[in-house]
């Protein structure tokens, strides 16, 4: 192992030594000293304390101590880098750029403050890039960050990255349950002891940063993210807030061991992130202040009071302005009631979606309270705004010195100053701490405590493990999907079990007890057999998915591929354990009958033996380990129960909050349960608006694209990353009641969301209704409409001609039945994006409306576009 003593701050006060290092690296790096570097400390108190938008009275709030006492020495130190920094270098301290679209000569150029890895970024572009080339690249951007040949200040970058659940975006790291599965163990050592596993990991691969822990408390499970919250309750979030930063970095400095390696957290996203209408993910959280306050909030003190350096501002509005530019919350609670002194960060583009801002340029943000911008592909451009509107004063001086002061006073804290080179501070570079058998089984534990067991009828579980099993379903043999989002990549999608080479499969544990004790355990996902197992082990549950991408309009879990084999074993009379995985309670009443126990088992990670751990006894027959999970989650009885919390009037959950059965208590048995989903017959998403008014209606999302990447639509002016596509809202007959959308080059726009199964009911009856218009241009790049069903998967129909032709001729509805996409590719039972403009541009296209129309009634045949003119409706 590769450990260079040069670096280390073992053996004296950590502290004391940094601050000499800072400070001699100061009085280096600036001898004109001037007293006028003191004039300004953090400033804050002259900010207003609150009133204005959101109807937030900071007085109304808990008044917390400043969480690190004030520091005369390490303020000086700040004065006196912040002295020796140009305005330009000041500029590029509060922008962070995402890996995928900087190099460290630019980080260099433009002295940017930080740089991250986005859920899809990593070195080379490559997510199963080796941990070496993380660590080479970590000391790349570093090295760039401190050079001084250009006269500058040459003050280290941080790095960023997503450890949610583990250092999920390495391979071979551990990945430990999402946070949902966390919070059903209750168990707040365990949540220290994974924070500080997890820090060593990120420590091995040189990156200083994480954007963890999420203290959102999720009140609404439709959200996409509410696998990332611990609970619908501010308790457990509140104690693993504390508990969770004690761990990963390790606690605040007076209780840190001198020389202990620690990595910076950032507690996010602040506030209201679990509180949005419908659970829509980056909506509008309405809720009263003393709910925001009491709910929403409770993860922050604690986290503040334990050493928590850093702040992510959230995507949602509350009181009807987007967090990004809340400055009652930003400053007048975070900063004069919580005792934060740390740096703010924005969210990806999140500044982009404060009204009057887009994604490169937003005063208003940065005013409010937003230290430093995470703008990943937008950073230079970003740049150039912020520069001219801290000349002209749009940005005071006063306030760009508070925010690099509070990104400076993080770095000192942090020892980024004396840390030297990623590669040589200690652990670096040391690969085994990624596949330390102490943290897998700290995983495997946290697997185990995390189970809830819902029904276990007639006793069934434990088994023995000398009886012979047989494991089905699509997630027994699968650690992508049993590890969710935040995997390797941001969806968590395309991940192979080779892609874990420390990981674990739920079968291959349970295969591992049973053959040890001389039982039988067979692999068959679609469940057929030779010779009749004593068992079934039916694991299946939700795909993969993250942010918005996982938002539901309803808690159904309506696929049948669990259900199907669990019927298959009843019928042959076999008895069955359903294990369940998911981000979120859903309704599974269906799949809670036909089983004989069953288990919520989250979203468990890569360590799957946790649960053979749990639901098969030793040889001799005696319990290895109980049931400990219960429900941090209140359980729906219907589909259509939302938002379920444990709090509320008329609280009639299935299983409440607290639930969950273990060996030790009585055997109780659960009836048959009432099967009624509590949805109209014809689920309202299957047919009806996509889009509305030149908005996305329902569930549905718009999104732009183009060689760069993605970006949600959210906004009223959005830019696909390389700028070849905008969407901007735009007035037809009424007020923006129309998107208009312009190609400059090969982009593509779309509205997606959860996969949905149209080819059911009407499906085959259905079409498509666009209206829109084509103004007058004089040319038209190739264009196609498509229908997209996942990776590699669409139907797509050139038209071209048709758009040329309706040039300049007004509004037209042109209808297209669903079995045009069908013929060319597209499998209309797992749609994830229903309406997707390809066009390799110029092209200006304005949308209106696209509808799914049932045409039963319609006799008349309507053809598909390149075989025949389609229906034109004018
Ligand atoms: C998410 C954050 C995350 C950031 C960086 C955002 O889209 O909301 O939770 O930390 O991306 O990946
Ligand atoms: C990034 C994520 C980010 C998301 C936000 C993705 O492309 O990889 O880190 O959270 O975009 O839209």
């Amino acid at each position: 192992m590769l450990m260079v003593k040069k670096f280390s701050v073992r053996n004296s006060p950590w502290r004391i030594k940094q601050l000499s290092a800072c400070c001699i690296l100061c009085l280096y790096a600036f001898t004109g000293f001037s007293a006028a570097a003191f004039a300004t400390q953090d400033g804050s108190a002259n900010d207003p304390a609150g009133g204005g938008p959101g109807g937030i009275n900071s007085e109304n709030w808990p008044l917390y101590p400043a969480a690190f006492p004030h520091d005369p020495r390490l303020e000086r130190c700040v004065q006196h880098l912040l002295a020796a920094m140009t305005l330009e270098e000041k500029v590029g301290q509060v922008i962070q750029a995402d890996i995928a679209f900087v190099t460290p000569e630019e980080a260099r150029a433009y002295n940017l403050g930080a740089v991250l890895n986005g859920g899809n970024s990593a070195p080379g572009g490559d997510a199963r890039a080796e941990p070496q080339a993380w660590l080479d690249l970590a000391d790349a951007f570093w090295r760039a960050s401190v050079d001084k040949s250009d006269g500058g200040a040459g003050v280290p970058v941080l790095w960023g990255t997503d450890a949610v659940h583990g250092h999920n975006n390495i391979v071979g790291a551990t990945i430990f349950p999402h946070n949902i599965g966390l919070g059903a163990a209750n168990n707040p050592d365990l949540i220290r002891r994974i924070g500080e596993a997890t820090a060593m990991e990120i420590l091995a691969t040189g990156l200083d940063w994480t954007f963890a822990p999420t203290v959102a408390v999720a009140r609404d499970d439709r959200w996409g993210r509410a696998y990332e919250s611990f609970a619908e309750t501010p308790e457990i979030v509140a104690a693993y807030a504390e508990a969770y930063m004690q761990g990963v970095q390790q606690a605040n400095d007076a209780r840190r061991a001198p020389g202990d390696p620690r990595i910076i957290a950032t507690v996010k996203h602040f506030l209201g992130d679990g509180g949005t209408v419908n659970g829509k993910d980056q909506g509008e959280t309405i809720v009263s202040e003393a709910e925001l306050r009491d709910i929403h909030a409770a993860g922050y003190p604690p986290a503040i009071q334990n050493g928590a350096q850093v702040v992510m501002a959230s995507f949602n509005a509350y009181g009807g302005h987007k967090m990004h530019a809340h400055k009652p919350l930003l400053t007048g609670v975070l900063r004069h009631r919580f005792g934060f002194d740390g740096f703010v960060v924005g969210d990806w583009n999140g500044h982009g979606q404060v009204e009057g801002c887009t994604n490169v340029s937003c005063a208003a943000s940065f005013n409010a309270g937003v230290d430093m911008f995470m703008a990943p592909d937008s950073w230079k451009q970003l740049y150039y705004n912020t520069l001219r509107q801290a000349r002209s004063g749009a940005i005071p001086r006063s306030r760009l010195d508070q925010a690099v002061s509070r990104i400076l006073r993080v770095k000192i804290r942090a020892g980024l100053f004396e840390a030297g080179p990623p590669s040589l501070r200690p652990n670096a570079g040391d690969w085994s701490l990624l596949k330390k058998p102490a943290h897998k089984a700290l995983a495997r534990q946290a697997v185990r405590e995390s189970l809830v067991l819902l029904k276990n009828n007639d006793g069934l579980l434990p088994l023995s493990p000398k009886i012979s099993v047989l494991v089905a379903g699509d997630g027994a043999d699968d650690i992508g999907k049993q590890s969710g989002g935040w995997t390797y990549s941001w969806q968590g999608t395309g991940n192979a079990n080779e892609h874990f080479p420390n990981g674990q499969s739920i079968f291959a544990g349970i295969e591992r007890i049973v053959s040890e004790a001389g039982g039988r355990a067979i692999l068959s996902q679609s469940g057929v057999y030779q010779e009749k197992p004593d068992v079934a082990i039916i694991v299946f549950g939700e795909d993969p998915y993250a942010e918005y991408k996982g938002d539901l309009p309803h808690l159904d879990y309506s696929k049948d591929d669990g259900l199907r084999l669990l019927k298959k074993f009843k019928e042959k009379g076999v008895k069955t354990v359903a294990v369940f995985l998911s981000g979120r309670p859903m309704f599974v009443n269906p799949e809670i009958n036909a089983a004989d126990a069953f288990v919520a088992a989250w979203l468990p990670g890569d360590q799957g033996g946790g649960i053979a751990d749990v639901i098969f006894t030793d040889e001799s027959g005696r319990v290895r380990y109980d049931f400990k999970g219960r429900l941090s989650f209140s359980w729906p009885r219907m589909a259509t129960q939302t938002p379920l919390n444990v709090d509320q009037r008329d609280y009639n959950p299935l299983f409440p909050y607290g639930y969950g059965l273990s060996y030790a208590g009585p055997v109780i048995s659960i009836a048959q349960l009432s099967e009624e989903t509590g949805l109209p017959p014809a689920s309202p998403s299957r047919l009806g608006p996509l889009l509305r008014h030149g908005d996305a209606a329902g569930v549905w999302r718009m999104g732009v694209a183009d060689s760069l990447g993605e970006t949600q639509v959210t906004t009223s002016q959005t830019t696909s990353a390389d700028s070849m596509l905008i969407a901007r809202v735009a007035d037809f007959e009424a007020q923006e009641d129309m998107r208009a959308l312009t190609w400059r080059g090969p982009a593509k726009f779309s509205i997606f969301g959860n996969a949905i199964d149209l080819s059911q009911d009407s499906g085959l009856n259905m079409a498509m209704a666009v209206t829109f218009s084509v103004p007058q241009q004089e040319d038209i790049g190739e264009t196609e409409i498509a229908m997209e069903c996942g990776y590699k998967c669409e139907g797509a129909l050139n038209i071209t001609e048709h758009l040329r032709d309706a040039r300049g001729r007004g509004r037209t509805t042109f209808k297209l039945p669903l079995t045009c996409f069908a013929q060319k590719g597209a499998k209309l039972t797992k749609v994830t994006s229903p309406f997707v403009i390809n066009s390799d541009g110029p092209l200006t296209l304005h949308l209106q409306e696209v509808l799914l129309v049932d045409e039963r009634a319609n006799h008349n045949q309507i053809n598909c576009p390149n075989t025949d003119a389609f229906e034109v409706v004018r």
